[in-house]
């Protein structure tokens, strides 16, 4: 008997002999997943279970917002993608935008010296993400309407990353991860919490390059969260308590 026979026989039959095998659900799940890819309403579940590969080619590709009309190219993060502390910015500026690393620029010599300062260094179970991909033109804040189309994103991030604390960094980040308004000068020195995950609030190093007089409070707060990282049990469950 030809191969090719056996196949046609097998594929004009194939629901009925799958069923038969007991394979019929596999098959159905195999082949609904790549139709009505694409619709909006299906983007943030699509995200939902990307791997890294698939979510750097859908950032790399993202059309989702307006900002990527401007950017030279999307900026997903850098870093130990088995961290203990995952770092959040606002989005990409024009070096970052240049290179496609998150903080590279001027903030981002800063955040470096800011992660020294607690013993921490790029890529070394840290990660550094943006709240948004794709830069801003002329740097502004990103609109909501920005920060809501990229978030399936970071939450993909997150979700993949389960860093042990998150920093978020300046008033985008903080609004972002925690779903409402946020003064980060009120936020700043509590503990939250975003999907069990520990998260402190502090300033941007951006602000803080204009600002010198808030650097000594941007400094509690890693030491605060270096402290609250070092009293996390070792296998964190759940932290579900602001203080
Ligand atoms: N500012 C940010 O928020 N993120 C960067 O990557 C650079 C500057
Ligand atoms: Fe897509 Fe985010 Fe870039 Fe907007 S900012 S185009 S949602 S990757």
């Amino acid at each position: 008997m030809s191969k090719a026979g056996g196949g046609g026989f097998l594929a004009s039959r194939r629901p009925g002999v799958l069923r038969e095998m007991g394979l019929a659900p596999l098959w159905k799940s195999r082949a609904a997943a790549p139709v009505e890819r694409g619709k909006e309403g299906d983007r943030a579940s699509d995200i939902a279970v990307m791997d890294w590969d698939a979510l750097r080619c859908s950032v790399a590709a993202c059309r989702a917002c307006e900002l990527c009309q401007t950017r030279k190219q999307a900026v997903l993060g850098v870093g130990d993608l088995a961290p203990d502390w995952l770092f959040v910015g606002e989005g990409p500026g024009a070096e970052e935008d240049e290179r496609g690393e998150p903080f590279v620029g001027q903030a981002g010599k800063l955040l470096d010296a800011m992660l020294a300062a607690i013993d921490l260094e790029r890529g070394k179970k840290v990660y550094i993400a943006n709240t948004v991909k794709c830069r801003p033109p002329g740097n502004r804040t990103p609109t909501p309407a920005e920060t809501a189309a990229c978030w399936p994103y970071l939450q993909r991030q997150i979700a993949l990353l389960r860093p042990r604390l998150i920093v978020a960094l300046g008033k985008p980040a903080a609004q972002t991860l925690l779903g409402r308004e946020v003064k980060v000068g009120e936020a700043r020195g509590r503990l939250f919490e975003h999907q069990g995950i520990p998260l402190i609030v502090t300033y941007h190093p951006a602000y803080l390059l204009r600002t010198l007089q808030d650097k000594a409070k941007a400094w509690e707060d890693l030491c605060f969260a270096r402290a609250t990282l070092a009293n996390l049990p070792e296998v964190s469950s759940t932290v579900s308590t602001s203080l």
